[in-house]
């Protein structure tokens, strides 16, 4: 069955239920690549055509939903092309390290001029009194080495901490208080990054 072809209030209406956080399917957002591009905010393209439409996110591909969009001239953006280009650099960077007599010979020819590229990042729009009542919370101790904050705010002499989130927003974790904490930036960048070395 080819995928239904939705008005432009359709689409605003999928748009308004993603907003309200009507999730009647799974989503994983780690996966997502395509997203209707709206009033400058991206919307999981899949995710949105589904609840503009009523069938389950699963029934069709992005293609497919495409195509049944294609007289809405509407506006996507795909991260893929990106992440990418992220990715080839991490692999770059692996290469050089098993690479030492290559390395030598080119950071020796290397041009010294960096070259200006962009890199485009998905970020959730976070609750600003989600952040603030957390680190009134933490009251400049990280919650998790609690440790005293390693330094002030240069721009107004606050204890630096970093909010993050407990269960990761990306894996449908919520922006609250309960699902977040204020960290110190070692703490921070371990919880993302790393694991014990000892
Ligand atoms: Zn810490
Ligand atoms: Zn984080």
């Amino acid at each position: 069955m080819p995928a239904p072809k939705p008005s432009l209030s359709d689409i605003e209406r999928g748009i308004s239920r993603y907003e309200r956080g009507d999730r009647p399917w799974r989503q994983t957002l780690n996966r997502v690549d395509w997203f209707i591009v709206h009033n400058e905010q991206l919307y999981p393209l899949k995710y949105t055509f589904a609840l503009a439409t009523d069938v389950p996110v699963a029934d069709y591909t992005t293609d497919q939903m495409k195509a049944a969009m294609s007289h809405l001239n509407l506006t996507y953006h795909s991260l893929k092309a990106h992440l990418d280009n992220i990715q080839d650099f991490d692999a770059q960077v692996k290469r050089s390290l098993a690479d030492d007599a290559g390395r030598a010979s080119r950071l020796a020819t290397a041009s010294t001029i960096p070259k200006l590229t962009y890199t485009f990042h998905l970020t959730f729009q976070r609750n600003p009194d989600v952040v603030a009542e957390v680190l009134l919370r933490a009251n400049g101790h990280c919650e998790c080495c609690k440790a005293r904050s390693p330094f002030l705010r240069d721009s107004d002499g606050s204890p630096y901490l970093e909010v993050h989130h407990v269960i990761f927003l990306a894996e449908g974790g919520n922006d609250t208080v309960a699902n977040a904490e204020a960290l110190c930036p070692n703490c921070h960048r371990r919880k993302h990054h790393g694991r014990n070395s000892q």
